[in-house]
């Protein structure tokens, strides 16, 4: 029986356009016991392998995290499925705004410590006691409010290409630094303020909110399925829209756009310009913004000692890397001193705490 997925990403790809089908990128997330994940792992992949699922999925003893695309054909097969396990029963599903048959090439399920590296130990506070869940229209009303702060809870290179009108976007590399920043530039306001935030889907708050609240923060509220989710309602119920900008995804696709503003720059001519890309560079693989311009003349690396590396043999490249350890990771912070444009997102929040 195959547990794994041994076909290449480049081998997927082919069988993919061959198919020709159209797939659906979907994400959802729950927390829940799971005692043994490494049976429930084994059981998913079985089981999603077969409605040829593709994605990223993390198990963990507190519960499941899943980014994922189905094929439409399959996707009440797969439904059934979900519906089949008690904890994941009408589990909320949210469905990307655009679809990209290339947005995950191969079927991951992995077991890990937790479902989202939040850094946080969890025996230290109620994890269960999580702030209020609101959806697009209320939030839209809270966050007119002017008693409200509102928080964007995703990294700088999330919220710097799209994020809500007046949101604080704290200029951080990870999830676990933010909240510290934000207790701390808001510590007067814990009881007067409404404390509203959102995050790409709504795990993070989830663990945000109770976190808070731990904290003393007295009105604390989380958007609902976060900002996928908001999209859809501003759509199916003629909302008003107050995102501005790309909202950043965790597969091939990079963004989604959601409003026509582009609030980015390039980070090496500073032009306007909001595409992700990694470096061409294989050691490199920074993650940063480059325009169309910029992207030919650099050849796609973000420094022209990338671009003189990438231009060399591949054997030769190769041997370069050995012993440098693996640096090679798509979503590698994307912060280096010779991109002249990158811009320091911790300006938004000390205009607001003036
Ligand atoms: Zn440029
Ligand atoms: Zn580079």
């Amino acid at each position: 029986m195959q547990l794994y997925n041994n076909l290449s990403a480049k081998e997927r790809a082919e069988l993919i356009e061959k198919a020709g089908k159209e797939r659906l990128t979907i994400s959802f997330y729950t927390y829940a016991k799971i005692v043994n994940t490494q049976i429930f792992r084994n059981h998913l992949f079985l089981a999603w392998d077969e409605f040829e699922v593709l994605g990223r999925i993390y198990v963990a003893r507190e519960g499941i995290n899943a980014q994922l695309s189905v094929p439409a054909e399959n996707f009440e097969r797969f439904k059934n499925h979900l519906d089949s396990i008690t904890f994941l029963e009408n589990v909320r599903i949210n469905i990307a705004i655009e679809h990209d048959n290339f947005a995950f090439l191969k079927l991951k399920v992995k077991v890990r410590e937790k479902i989202v590296a939040d850094g946080l130990n969890d025996t230290t506070f109620d994890v269960t006691d999580i702030g209020v869940h609101v959806n697009a229209s209320r939030f839209n009303e809270l966050i007119e409010d002017p008693n409200t702060v509102l928080v964007d809870m995703r990294n700088h290179y999330e919220s710097e290409i799209g994020h809500f009108k007046n949101a604080v976007t704290p200029d951080v590399d990870t999830f676990r630094e933010s909240l510290d920043i934000i207790e701390e530039d808001l510590k007067a306001h814990k009881e007067d303020k409404n404390l509203v935030m959102y995050c790409t889907g709504g795990i993070r708050c989830e663990k945000a909110s109770a976190y808070y609240k731990h904290k003393g923060f007295k009105n604390v509220f989380q958007l609902d399925g976060g900002i996928i989710n908001y999209v859809r309602q501003v759509e199916s119920n003629e909302l008003e829209n107050k995102f501005i900008g790309k909202n950043f995804v965790f597969d091939e696709r990079r963004s989604e756009r959601i409003s026509d503003d582009v609030i980015a720059n390039c980070h090496q001519c500073g032009e306007p310009a909001d595409l992700h890309t990694n470096c061409a560079n294989e050691a490199c693989h920074l993650l940063f913004i480059q325009c169309d311009t910029c992207k030919e003349k650099m050849e796609n690396c973000c420094s022209t000692t990338c671009m003189e590396i990438s231009r060399l043999p591949f054997e030769e490249q190769k041997a370069r890397r050995k012993g440098q350890g693996n640096s090679n990771d798509i979503f590698k912070k994307g912060r280096a001193d010779h991109l002249p444009f990158k811009k320091d997102l911790r300006n938004i929040f000390e205009s607001f705490t003036k």
